[in-house]
């Protein structure tokens, strides 16, 4: 942007040490711990206020499906001595609140640019900095810029013929308005049943007058049976909140959850069975810790994928909507398998109706309703929880040029790429957090927020002490750490669906698997070797 029209805009210019885009988790904490280096930080963020995902995503039944004790920061004991989490597995409005708890607790706000959106960053080779630009005409100068744009923060917007022609009320999942939306008495569609809407369905069905849903692909859902927290059950856990984490810290996912070693045919039919409808009965969560091999071996996996299918028909009274919710033709768990609150029950409710987009498909958005192939349901509100540009939406939805003016789009022209997901050739000092080449979507977001602000904010007191004005990765330790992902996410069973891991969700993405399922434990002990190593993979100015 030209000096005039910047000035025309009436932005902030400013130089800064380090700007932080973004502040939901990884932004709070990167903002904190920049601040705690001495450093002159400011964060950006698109909302009105903290919490990222958590922000935005207010639809109802919103909620997180890794447990509250675990999807809750590690780095303060203060944080987690002060913060009682109600439920076994919190609601949004409960982490939200939890958001706002830390950054009132850090005072994190007063370094927050709320309502400002990066449109363009820029690197300066001569001066060795970024240019930032916003959607406020601000022009921000930082030497780091820390990249805490979150993987699944680009909702999907609706690509339906016909959507601007609807005469009633349309609602992504991943923008829910912040007024209160009513559905009682109401028609109500929901397109899509991903974790977004499993979630929505049961909740709208208790309400509105009718609810259809427009399912493409059935998703696997296990039942999340979540529960108050016991309060001596909190008390036990904040007790050994250190030891607990530390486990956490290591482990594959960034839970406390235990993960078998034992592959399932290792493990007799009838002990097999009793220990799925163990799980089961305890919750879905238990599944994916049952057995080593259900990601590796398919013939594994039929057998648990066959189970849940045998759950569905138990659950569901209509045999022919039984038949119709029962995915087949990819393996369980290779799309993010989703925890639900009564989601399959919801069919056996008169005023909910299955419409299977695969028999039927979707033509087009009337003024009244949806019309499909076949017919048209008319109805008051449309709900499209259809999914996100995922890992790398969010960065690319920004105008990023590196070095020699080489643009991120660019690059990532065949996949997102980086060095440990954390920082790239050809982009000296920008920094990326919860990226898609580490564990990302496969662990635990808060404690992999943490070790990576952790690790990124190490290698920049490490170039402060040093006099290093920029870093880098090193082309060949790129391309090694992207062989490995590939090699390590090809031997799995994650590339065989169609899901937003592998970029099949949105038309004209590259097909790649970028994330690295080592697991949290092993990427956290690569990061800190290379660390320990000088920084090996990595090239100093
Ligand atoms: P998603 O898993 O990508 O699901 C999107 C759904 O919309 C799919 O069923 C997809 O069908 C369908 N869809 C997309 N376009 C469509 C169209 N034109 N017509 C009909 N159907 C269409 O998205 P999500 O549910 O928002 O979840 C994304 C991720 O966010 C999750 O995997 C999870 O990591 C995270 N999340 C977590 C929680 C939680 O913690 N509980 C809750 C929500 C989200 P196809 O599969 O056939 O394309």
């Amino acid at each position: 942007m030209a000096d005039t029209d910047q000035a025309r805009m009436g932005g902030e210019r400013r130089r800064l040490d380090a700007l932080v885009i973004g502040a939901g988790f990884g932004g709070m904490y990167a903002l904190h711990r920049a601040r705690g280096m001495g450093l002159d930080v400011l964060a950006i963020e698109a909302g009105d206020d903290v919490g990222g995902t958590w922000y935005w995503n207010r639809y109802p039944g919103a909620r997180c499906d890794v447990m509250s004790i675990d999807y809750s920061y590690s780095f303060s004991d203060e944080i987690q001595q002060e913060w009682t989490w109600s439920e076994q597995f919190a609601a949004q409005p409960e982490i939200f609140a939890y958001a706002r708890f830390v950054a009132d607790t850090l005072d994190l706000k007063r370094d927050i640019h709320f309502g400002t959106r990066a449109t363009a960053i820029e690197y300066d080779d001569d001066a060795c900095l970024w240019r930032i630009t916003t959607d406020r005409g601000d022009l921000f100068e930082a030497t780091y810029c820390l990249m805490a744009t979150g993987p699944l923060s680009v909702p999907k917007q609706v690509d339906i013929p016909g959507a601007d022609r609807f005469g009633g009320e349309l609602y992504l999942s991943g923008k829910w308005p912040h007024h209160p939306v009513a559905f009682a008495g109401k028609r109500v569609a929901v397109i899509g049943t991903g974790s977004s809407g499993i979630q929505i369905v049961p909740v709208v069905a208790e309400q509105a007058a009718h609810l259809h849903v427009f399912q493409r692909t059935p998703s696997f859902t296990l039942p999340m049976r979540n529960r108050p927290l016991d309060p001596d059950f909190v008390g036990h856990i904040k007790r050994h909140y250190p030891g607990l984490r530390a486990v956490a810290r290591h482990s594959l996912t960034g839970g406390v959850r235990p993960i078998s070693s034992r592959p399932l045919f290792s493990v007799s039919p009838e002990e097999r069975e009793r220990l799925m409808e163990e799980a089961w009965q305890h919750s879905g969560l238990a599944f994916l810790g049952l057995f080593s091999d259900l990601l590796t071996n398919a013939e594994a996996n039929e057998v648990v994928a066959d189970f849940v299918r045998g759950k569905i028909a138990e659950v569901v009274d209509d045999p022919d909507t039984a038949r119709r919710l029962t995915p087949r033709g990819y393996p369980i768990f290779a799309r993010r398998p989703c925890l639900d609150t009564q989601y399959y029950e919801s069919f056996n409710r008169e005023n909910v109706t299955l419409m299977d987009c695969l028999e039927d498909p979707i033509v087009e958005i009337t003024e009244h309703g949806i019309r499909t192939r076949e017919r048209e349901v008319q109805v008051d509100m449309i709900i499209a929880a259809i999914g996100y540009d995922a890992l790398t939406g969010a960065m690319l939805s920004i105008d990023i040029k590196g070095k020699g003016g080489r643009s991120l789009k660019q690059k990532w022209a065949d996949g997102g790429r980086s060095y440990l997901g954390l920082v790239m050739e050809g982009f000296p000092n920008l920094f990326i957090i919860a990226g898609p080449n580490g564990p990302s979507a496969l662990a635990n977001f808060i404690l992999l927020n943490e070790q990576n602000v952790d690790w990124i904010c190490d290698c920049i007191e490490h170039m402060r002490a040093n006099g290093l004005r920029a870093v880098q990765a090193l082309p060949d330790a790129e391309d090694r750490w992207m062989r490995k992902v590939t090699e390590l996410g090809g031997r799995s069973l994650y590339p065989t669906a169609n899901t937003w891991y592998t970029g099949a969700n949105v038309p004209g993405k590259p097909r790649v698997f970028p994330v690295y399922i080592g697991g949290l434990g092993r990427y956290r002990e690569i990061c800190s070797d290379a660390a320990a190593q000088g920084y090996e993979g990595l090239e100093f100015e």
